[in-house]
C-alpha cells in the first residue's frame, strides 16, 4: 500500500519526514520522490504493508502533514465547495462551516491573489502571460487550511495582508485570466482537497464547476450587487457611504466582469444550489449550507 505525502518546499522537510516516519515505528518497504525543484509541493511515496497505511497516515496527518492513500477510493470527510462573486460573504461563510464542522479550509481567491504578489514581487510584466504563468509554477507558496488562522506564506514572507491590499484587488484578475496559471493552481488546489481526509471547505469561482465538480455540496453564493458594493466597502474602507461605494465598485463590478470571462459563477450550473445572501444574515446561509450536507455525511 502506498502513503503519499505532500511536502512543502522547506529546507529540511524530507529530513523530517524520515525523522517523524521513524518515530512512528512503522516499516518502510519502498520509497520514491518526485520532486520539482521550487515547487511548494512535492509528493514522497511511501510503500508499506497495506496493514500499517492507516495508521501511517492519521500519525503523519496528527503531526501536520497533508497524506493521501493510493487507491483509496473516496475520501472520508465531506468535500464542500463554494463559488460566487466579490461581496457575497463566501468567505466569511466558508470559513464558519468550516469552523464548526471542524473542516478544513481552502481559499482559492488567496492563491489568485499570491500569484500575482509573487510576480509582482518578481520584477515581472503582469501583461506578460508567459513569464506570469512561468513564475507561477516555480510559486513557493505554502496554504493555510485552519479557518481559524490564515497567515499566508509565499517564499517565507508573511503576504497575509499585502495580498489584501487595495492595488493587488486592481490587478488579480490579469493574472487569473491567464489560462497556464489556471491550470497550475487547479492542480495545486486538487492536491490539497484530496488530501484533506478530514474533508473542506472550498470557496473561489470555478469550485463548483472544474476544481471539484464531483464535490458532496455545491453551492453558489450569490447577493444583489448593491448588497455586494456596501459590505466590500465597509470591509476594505471601513464605510459603505457613496465616496467609499464608488470607491469600491472597481474591485467588486469591473473584477467581477474581467474574471466572468474564464469562470462561470454568475449563475449555477446543474447541480450547483444558489443561495441568495442578500437578506439573509450570515448565521442563517452557514445553516442553510450545512442543510445541504448529505445526511449520513454530518
Ligand atoms: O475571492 P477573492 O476576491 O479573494 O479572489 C481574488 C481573485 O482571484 C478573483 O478576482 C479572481 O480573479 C480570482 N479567482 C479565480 N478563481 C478562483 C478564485 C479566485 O479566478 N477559484
Amino acid at each position: 500500500s502506498e502513503v503519499i505525502v505532500l511536502i512543502p518546499d522547506k529546507p529540511g522537510e524530507l529530513g523530517r519526514l524520515f525523522g517523524e516516519i521513524g518515530d512512528i515505528g512503522v516499516n518502510i518497504e519502498d520509497f520514491q520522490l518526485e520532486h520539482s525543484f521550487g515547487q511548494s509541493v512535492g509528493r514522497a511515496m511511501v510503500s508499506v504493508v497495506p496493514s500499517q497505511a492507516g495508521h501511517l497516515a492519521r500519525s503523519l496527518e496528527q503531526r501536520g502533514w497533508q497524506v493521501i492513500i493510493e487507491g483509496e477510493e473516496k475520501q472520508m470527510g465531506v468535500v464542500i465547495a463554494l463559488d460566487g462573486p466579490s461581496g457575497s460573504g463566501k468567505s466569511t461563510v466558508s470559513r464558519r462551516v468550516a469552523t464548526k464542522l471542524g473542516l478544513a479550509y481552502l481559499d482559492t481567491g488567496a492563491m489568485y491573489r499570491a500569484a500575482a504578489w509573487w510576480c509582482d514581487h518578481q520584477g515581472i510584466d503582469l501583461d506578460d502571460q508567459a513569464a506570469v504563468a512561468a513564475a507561477t509554477v516555480q510559486m513557493p507558496l505554502q496554504m493555510p487550511l485552519d479557518p481559524e488562522n490564515q497567515t499566508i506564506e509565499c517564499g517565507g514572507v508573511d503576504i497575509t495582508q499585502a495580498i489584501r491590499a487595495s492595488e493587488l484587488s486592481k490587478v488579480v484578475s490579469k493574472v487569473a485570466t491567464n489560462l497556464e496559471v489556471r491550470a497550475e493552481l487547479k492542480r495545486r488546489q486538487r492536491q490539497i482537497i484530496a488530501a484533506a481526509t478530514q474533508g473542506i471547505v472550498a470557496e473561489g469561482r470555478d469550485i463548483t464547476t472544474v476544481v471539484a465538480p464531483d464535490a458532496d455540496v455545491r453551492v453558489l453564493l450569490t447577493a444583489s450587487e448593491e448588497a455586494r458594493l456596501a459590505r466590500r466597502a465597509l470591509e476594505v474602507r471601513g464605510s459603505a457611504d457613496a465616496a467609499a461605494i464608488a470607491a469600491t465598485r472597481d474591485e467588486v463590478v469591473r473584477r467581477d466582469a474581467d474574471d466572468s470571462t474564464v469562470s462561470q459563477f454568475m449563475t449555477a450550473q446543474d447541480g450547483v444550489t444558489t443561495v441568495d445572501s442578500s437578506s439573509l444574515s450570515i448565521d442563517d446561509v452557514v445553516d442553510a449550507v450545512i442543510s445541504l450536507i448529505p445526511e449520513d455525511m454530518r
